[in-house]
């Protein structure tokens, strides 16, 4: 059966046929590029460089998933810190808000790594083994894909993937231990080896084949970016008016400035044509508008036929800075990240999470109650404590706490046990609130009021003496 052939092309990476069109975007030389240039290998230099930078002892970065512990430039926050690690994450969004309002795709176009990888680092690299975008499309037409150039560029993509694999690793383990998992024995550290040989395939093959599509179709991102611009969102854009009708060849009266070169065409990473307005498609990188610019010198007309401009600007109607999001998202954003900062500030040095046991919450003997607890300390500061726990004023209460005081490293969770006996009539209603006092010897004190279980008066009244039970 003779698949059926669509009446044109319906998607930029798609052929009639269905197959994929490979896409191979000459590159553009200008001043965009040599902009883009510098931010994307300043990006790469602080991606690579980040697991290697310390500030206050710590990683500038790590994202300890075992611990639940996210470390973000010499702070730390803990699993309690869940309130912190929401208004920052609440924050961020909110600033991507406000950077797409005023600056459309900027993100993508400029510093998101799928866009600062694959056209700074493997398309030249595939230039470079390929003979350039023209060497490439003429490989893919002979169907040569395994080329002895081809082979040569993916050894080099294998290298580099995995190198980018281990860093990224970094970021959740830390240099030290990849290195030690890189020295040592896969056998020794199966989990490690898996993640990194998993990260490097999937690098490889985003970066291999994938590419345009991660943008086009497993970008969720993308698709939000898209959503929140509006008419006078900063766009990379085709001035239509400018530019149609647009003409070939030396007979151009009554044409526009457009020479339908389709140079703005070829350079594109996502195949668009800028010229169809603008589309989810259009990551906002400009190679276009070098392209364009390029061509534009040469026949003698003004730059900027495609520029950084906004719809309503194109359309006669001037750009509008203040507008009703550009003031709401930075009053959010304010508001959001001062308290952010406000709690950061003023955080204690201590956080203590009093925990009750697992099991009975109570147990009688010979006319007392014995209730077991777990304190868990969270160092916060950068020096190591140790913490005392105690509980006053309560008549005839004792307590056993083998590990009193603990001692806890800077950054780091301990727990205690904690053993506490009353006498049975100490309680009411089932119930005796106590106060817990924790103490580090140096100036932080924090008290948190706990209720230990023990038995209702009237069960008490009616049990044995020497009776032993637990609810
Ligand atoms: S249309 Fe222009 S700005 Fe958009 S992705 Fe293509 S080359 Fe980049
Ligand atoms: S590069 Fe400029 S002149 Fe050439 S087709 Fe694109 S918009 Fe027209």
């Amino acid at each position: 059966m003779v698949a059926p052939v669509a009446p044109g092309r319906v998607l930029p990476t798609l052929n009639e046929d269905g197959t994929r069109r490979w896409l191979r975007p000459k590159p553009s030389p200008g001043g965009w590029l040599s902009r883009r240039t510098v931010v994307a290998w300043v990006l790469i230099v602080i991606y690579v460089a980040i697991p290697h930078v310390f500030i206050n002892g710590k990683p500038s970065m790590l994202l300890d998933l075992q611990r639940r512990e996210f470390t973000f430039f010499g702070t730390t926050f803990l699993p309690t810190d869940t309130l912190l690690l929401m208004l920052l994450a609440i924050s961020t969004v909110i600033a991507i808000f406000l950077a797409s309002a005023l600056a459309g795709r900027v993100w993508c176009g400029w510093a998101c790594p799928q866009t600062v990888y694959m056209e700074f680092v493997y398309r030249p690299i595939e230039r470079l083994f390929e003979g350039g975008a023209r060497g490439s499309a003429q490989l893919d037409r002979e169907k040569k894909h395994f080329h002895p150039r081809r082979l040569a560029k993916l050894a080099v993509y294998l290298v580099i993937s995995s190198f980018l694999a281990h860093t990224f690793l970094a970021y959740f383990v830390g240099w030290d231990q990849v290195m030690h998992w890189v020295f040592g024995s896969p056998a020794a550290h199966p989990v490690g080896f898996t993640i990194v040989t998993l990260t490097t395939i999937a690098m490889l093959l985003d970066f291999t084949y994938f590419r345009e599509q991660v943008c086009m179709v497993a970008c969720p991102y993308g698709r939000w970016q898209s959503a929140l611009l509006d008419n006078d969102s900063l766009i990379v854009a085709y001035d239509y008016n400018r530019g149609e009708p647009r003409g070939k060849g030396k007979e151009r009266t009554g044409k526009g400035d457009c020479v339908d070169c389709e140079a703005c065409v070829v350079t594109c990473p996502t195949g668009i044509d800028i010229r169809n307005g603008l589309q989810m498609e259009c990551i906002h990188c400009t190679q276009c508008m070098d392209a364009c610019d390029a061509v534009m010198r040469k026949v003698g007309k003004p730059e900027g036929l495609i520029r950084y401009s906004s719809r309503a600007a194109l359309a006669g109607k001037g750009r509008h800075v203040l507008r009703t999001r550009t003031v709401l998202y930075p009053i959010a954003f304010a508001v959001v990240f001062g308290t952010f900062l406000y709690q950061l500030a003023f955080r204690d040095a201590a956080d203590i999470t009093l925990l009750g046991a697992q099991g009975a919450p109570f147990t009688v003997q010979a006319g007392t109650v014995m209730n077991s607890l777990r304190v868990r300390v969270a160092n916060r500061t950068g020096q190591e404590h140790a913490y005392t726990v105690s509980i006053e004023g309560v008549e005839g209460l004792s307590m056993i706490a083998p590990l009193n005081p603990l001692r806890v490293q800077p950054g780091r969770t301990e727990t205690m046990p904690l053993f506490v006996t009353l006498p049975a009539e100490a309680f009411e209603e089932g119930v005796r609130t106590v106060t817990v006092r924790v103490t580090d010897g140096s100036g932080y004190v924090t008290e948190l009021p706990y209720r230990l279980a023990g038995p209702h008066r009237e069960l008490h009244e009616a049990e044995e003496p020497s009776g032993e039970r637990g609810r």
